[in-house]
């Protein structure tokens, strides 16, 4: 039994391809975790590094509360079986499962506990004498399930292990994996590129594209809310409907408009964290229905089309067909324009129907057409609202608030401007006040839509905040984003500090022991680095780490100003912001500007800065990777 850790996990091949990429989970005692996505995403080369079978070039593994980075696989109690089987030809089916045991110089009788005891939970008790090819290729991989049981690992690592067996053997199969995942209460990590195994099988499943995680999360989550639209497409058969559509919001509907002049409406009730810039009427977006949550209708709303096959398999009818182009005709053509519908207990559709298709305004995905993440995220990244200059002050929000010096230089002369403010950014206090219309659930966070206007602000809000409460709020002035007629003026300030040096090591003698001392430099600052980090470093870039430029993130609340005297890192006042709430000072050190958290009455010229070496990340500027 154990949990796993993967923390900021990269894999670089030695011919330079980055296999995978910031791969980060914390694995619970007993999860069924399902690895899945297209073929070369990353999947076996990340439970091969869990394995110990193939190097992680950065990033922390932990098994239990061991950091297992650089621990033989055969250390690691964790045992891996793998689609090929990999049995031995000339041992017997007892030979084979016991094989691992004996090498670990096991007493027989023990062993034979063992191998019987498995072999009766997967049901090959009576071909314990056989040979590998003396059986099939499912009693096969039963046998290499059992070599793995014998050993009674913390963790099982499987890599595609059904995937030499025809479909129904697999069916079965993956039903008696799950059971015995339930009868061992052992953690499982299972690796398949078949989005209905990982559906049927994972508690939680990760799902990757090219080396990236795309999604994490619950079977019934990935389909009900799916983060981009390659998740959206990977899961549900068949695949989701996608169209190029525009919206357009009138009053308490959305507008969905098609490229063939065809619209259908929802409620704007239901698609509500949509950001109001998608509403426009003109931005293109990507409009997602699974064939089952469309109704058909031989006459009446929804959007017309043509059917150009049907599918009738007994208990549910697949309905083939394509839209109208811009004139209102159809062709049978096969080209572009498709939707798949999926429905019960429907026989009077034939092929030539003209027919009109209904989304279930509940199940409708919409997603930006260009980065492909979905406009309906649990929490809305940001909330967009208009403020008015007036004098000192600007009304925003239906109050009236002082008007923070850096907001009026961004803005310059202009009357209006508009807010981008995350939920996160909106925190209690006594500047606005709205009410609350609704509290969200959202994983351990509660989302509160503020009603504001005809739409609403979205907010995280405390325990003790109710539905139908007046919330009183301010906003943290230096987390929003300031834009004058729809060009931005004004980013928000990161968490942290951006600055790039060398890194070093010096080698002395203590107590006739050779011990190494690494360092982070900045211009002439030079911080201690916790020596695992350094052999980290080194470990990775090798002795051009030396030579090499990282990039230090700093965590700016951490960063502090120290007297002349003290070890630390000059840098220039070039400007004080005064953000209402916070000030910063823009500074420049060695070349490099950034920002510095100050105190109001702050007027200095020149300060010296200092910073903890637990306080920085550090990342690679040749690849985009954090190494620790
Ligand atoms: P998956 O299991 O998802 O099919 P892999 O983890 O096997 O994918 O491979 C991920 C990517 O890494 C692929 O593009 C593959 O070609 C590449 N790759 C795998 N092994 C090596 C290797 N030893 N050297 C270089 N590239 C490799």
């Amino acid at each position: 039994m154990a949990n796993l850790k993967l923390s900021h996990i990269y894999k670089v091949y030695d011919n330079g391809h980055k296999a995978v990429n910031d791969f980060s989970i914390d694995i619970a005692d007993r999860e069924f975790i399902v690895f899945v996505g297209p073929s070369g995403c990353g999947k076996s080369t990340t439970l091969r590094m869990i394995a110990g079978l193939e190097t992680i070039t950065a990033g922390d593994l932990f098994i239990g509360d061991t950091l297992v980075n650089d621990m033989e696989p055969k250390d690691r109690d964790i045992a891996m079986v793998f689609q090929s089987y990999a049995l031995y030809p000339h041992m017997t089916v007892y030979e084979n499962m016991a094989f691992g045991l004996r090498n670990r110089k096991m007493p027989e009788p023990e062993i034979k506990e063992r191998v019987l005891k498995a072999a009766k939970m997967l049901d090959i008790e009576e071909y314990l004498e056989r040979k590998p090819k003396e059986m099939s290729g499912g009693q096969r991989q039963r046998v290499a399930l059992g070599r793995a049981l014998v050993r009674d690992p913390k963790v099982f690592l499987l890599d595609e292990p059904l995937s030499n067996l025809d479909a129904k053997l697999r069916a079965a199969m993956r039903t008696e994996i799950t059971a015995l995942h339930k009868s061992l209460k052992t953690t499982f990590i299972y690796v398949t590129h078949d989005q209905v195994e990982a559906m049927t099988m994972g508690t939680r499943i990760v799902v990757m594209k090219l080396g990236y995680v795309q999604q994490i999360d619950t079977p019934m989550n990935l389909y009900n809310e799916p983060y981009n639209k390659f998740v959206a497409g990977f899961i549900g058969t068949p695949q989701m409907n996608f169209f190029d559509v525009t919206l357009k919001r009138d009053g308490a509907s959305v507008f969905v408009n098609f490229g063939n002049g065809d619209s259908v409406s929802v409620p704007y009730e239901k698609v509500s964290k949509i950001h109001s810039r998608y509403l426009d009427g003109q931005t293109p977006v990507t409009f997602g229905i699974r064939p089952e949550h469309i109704t058909l209708a031989k006459d009446g709303d929804g959007l017309k089309f043509i059917v150009t096959n049907v599918e009738r398999l007994g208990n549910e009818t697949i309905v083939y067909g394509k839209l109208g182009d811009s004139l209102g005709e159809f062709t049978m053509k096969d080209e572009g324009n498709n939707i798949i519908v999926k429905v019960v207990d429907r026989d009077d559709i034939e092929v030539g129907d003209v027919v009109y298709a209904m989304p279930n305004p509940n199940k409708v995905h919409f997603f930006d057409a260009e980065t492909e993440v979905t406009l309906m995220s649990k929490i809305p990244p940001y909330n967009t609202v208009e403020a008015k200059v007036s004098g000192n002050a600007m009304e925003l929000l239906y109050s009236r608030v002082a008007m923070p010096p850096v907001f009026r230089t961004a803005v310059g002369g202009a009357e209006r401007f508009e807010l981008s403010i995350p939920p996160q950014a909106i925190v209690p206090g006594s500047d606005f006040c709205l009410k609350v219309g609704r509290i969200e659930n959202v994983d351990d966070q509660r989302l509160a839509y503020l009603e504001y206007g005809d739409s609403y602000l979205f907010a995280l809000v405390g325990d003790d905040v109710r539905e139908g409460d007046d919330y009183a709020f301010s906003i943290l002035n230096e987390k929003v984003n300031l834009s004058v007629d729809g060009a931005e003026v004004l980013q928000a300030v990161e968490d942290d500090v951006s600055v790039t040096g060398r890194f070093s090591k010096t080698e002395a003698r203590e107590n006739g022991e050779r011990v190494m001392h690494f360092f982070y430099h900045v211009g002439n600052y030079a911080v201690e680095a916790a020596p695992e980090q350094g052999y980290k470093i080194n470990s990775i870039d090798g002795d051009a780490c030396y030579k090499n430029t990282y990039r230090y993130a700093v965590n700016r609340q951490c960063i502090r100003t120290v007297a002349p005297g003290e070890d630390g890192l000059d840098a220039k006042v070039l400007a004080l912001l005064d953000y209402g709430n916070v000030t910063f000072a823009r500074v420049e050190a060695d070349s490099q500007e950034f920002l510095l958290r100050v105190e109001p009455n702050f007027r200095a010229e020149q300060v010296r800065v200092a910073w903890n070496s637990e306080d920085i990340s550090v990342y690679s500027t040749a690849i985009d990777m954090k190494i620790c």
